[in-house]
């Protein structure tokens, strides 16, 4: 699925023209569908030390073909660059200097994955420096790659090796076609907590999921993606789009409930329908959202008020009644949807990003209060996803916004979907209280 614009400049005539303007040339992503391979070329394992090796060994069990040493013009699915153990930031340069001598050869749509350990907790300047470096380090090297190629990161909390079950999770993730619009992005790993799924194929088998604000957008296509993957679904969204609603239900073989989720009983409602109807509730996606922008300046109360109601106050509320039932409790799973707006801020947001902000807070001070049953939360932050609420953006505006990251074009909303079904999985259960960007690395703001 590409945009017109994509198209044009693929081939022929539109690919001279584009050449010779200096203007976006975007490709076809690589996403994935079942059956496909992880990657479609070798990987090459860049790094010394036990946790490169472990590594090498853990993608070679996984039946990719894995290289140490690069070969003369191997075309190459991905390099793995491990520095989980630089103390200095001249331990930097020979191993990332080395990979960067690979970077031509990477293939069309291929990933770069940095494996490294938290800056925060460093024991002495010089490590903390050698660890933060690797944070712009990588951010820069997913600037300059090309043609559907992504670069992504593993931060390593203290205590967590780079084989725990989480991190092999995210590399797999990050490795594969669900990351296509993720670029840029570290996602940390906080604990050795988590399970790898008996079937790659069928990660959420078993679970129960709600998800909010189904009926349409990105909530459709989190239903979709998690019906996928294995799970059972219970579809919630607004009574006035309840055939919609019931559309998706019969799509993906689950129960509709039609719900106003800012209703101060939104939480009972939803544990009482999961379990009536299926016994259990393992994974709830916060999804339902709304915008109603406006300058600060001209602001009102019923504008700001709605937002703040649907898009963290009736979370907040969801949550303590998860939180309190007692029926929430073996691994649970929460994802939430923040936006980039909510980081970087937008024009005419101020509400929105408010409550979206309120998002990424909520998520990080949730994340202590479902550790004991091996729960976790995390939010999911879009950039720009082609949805009815971006076609509506007025044309030069809207043209901007998809062209500006790192993949120069909009995402799909199941690329938004993908990243919720992985934090939604037990290979994810070691991930907990962060933020995932999908937004193909935003050039504007944060
Ligand atoms: P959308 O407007 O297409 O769909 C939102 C759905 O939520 C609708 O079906 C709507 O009926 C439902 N909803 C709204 N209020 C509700 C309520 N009170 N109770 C139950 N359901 C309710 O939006 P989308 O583009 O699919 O966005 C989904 C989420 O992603 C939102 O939280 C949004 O803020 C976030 N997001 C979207 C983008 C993007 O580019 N589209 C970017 C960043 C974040």
């Amino acid at each position: 699925m590409t945009d017109k614009y994509t198209q044009f400049v693929s081939q022929g005539l539109g690919r001279d023209i584009a050449k010779k303007l200096g203007l976006p040339q975007p490709v076809a992503l690589r996403r994935h569908k079942p059956g496909d391979p992880l990657l479609t070329g070798p990987v090459l394992v860049q790094g010394e030390g036990i946790g490169a090796d472990e590594l090498a060994a853990a993608l070679l069990a996984w039946g990719l073909d894995v290289r140490r040493n690069a070969l003369p013009k191997e075309k190459l699915g991905a390099i793995v660059l491990v520095l989980d153990a630089v103390e200095h930031p001249d331990d930097l340069g020979k191993p990332v200097l080395t990979a960067g001598a690979s970077l031509r050869d990477l293939a069309p749509n291929a990933r770069l994955v940095t494996v490294s350990r938290t800056a925060s907790s460093a024991a002495t300047p010089a490590v903390a420096a050698a660890r933060q470096g690797v944070d712009g380090l990588l951010r820069s090297v997913a600037k300059e790659l090309r043609a559907g190629a992504t670069a992504n990161g593993i931060v390593l909390a203290d205590g967590v090796e780079p084989t725990s079950p989480s991190a092999l999770g995210a590399l797999r993730f990050f490795l594969s076609g669900r990351s296509a619009f993720v670029d840029g992005q570290f996602l940390t790993v906080t604990s050795a907590g988590g399970a790898l799924p008996d079937d790659a194929e069928k990660p959420l088998a078993g679970k129960v999921a709600v998800v909010t604000g189904a009926a349409r957008g990105i909530g459709a296509a989190i239903a979709r993606t998690l019906y996928r993957d294995g799970a059972k679904l219970v579809v919630v969204d607004i009574p006035a789009a309840g055939d919609h609603l019931a559309e998706i239900a019969n799509e993906v073989h689950g129960t509709a409930l039609q719900l106003d989720i800012s209703r101060t009983n939104a939480g009972q409602r939803i544990i009482e329908h999961a379990m009536e109807r299926h016994g259990r509730l393992d994974i709830v996606i916060h999804n339902a959202g709304i915008t109603r922008d406006r300058l600060l300046a001209n602001m009102d109360e019923g504008r700001w008020n709605s937002v703040m109601a649907v898009n963290i106050a009736s979370q907040l509320r969801i949550n303590e009644a998860l939180l309190a039932s007692g029926r929430f409790n073996e691994k649970p799973r929460i994802v939430s949807l923040a936006s980039t707006s909510g980081i970087a801020g937008n024009r005419g947001q101020s509400n929105y990003a408010a409550s979206k902000g309120g998002v990424i807070g909520m998520v990080r001070a949730t994340a202590p209060l479902l550790a004991a049953g091996g729960g976790s939360i995390n939010a999911v932050a879009p950039g720009f996803i082609e949805t009815e609420m971006t076609a509506r953006i007025p044309f030069a505006t809207r043209e901007i916004a998809r062209r500006l990251n790192s993949l120069q074009q909009g995402g799909q909303p199941g690329d938004v979907a993908e990243a919720i079904a992985f934090l939604a999985s037990d290979a994810a259960g070691g991930i907990s209280g962060q933020v995932l960007r999908v937004c193909g690395q935003n050039l504007v703001g944060a």
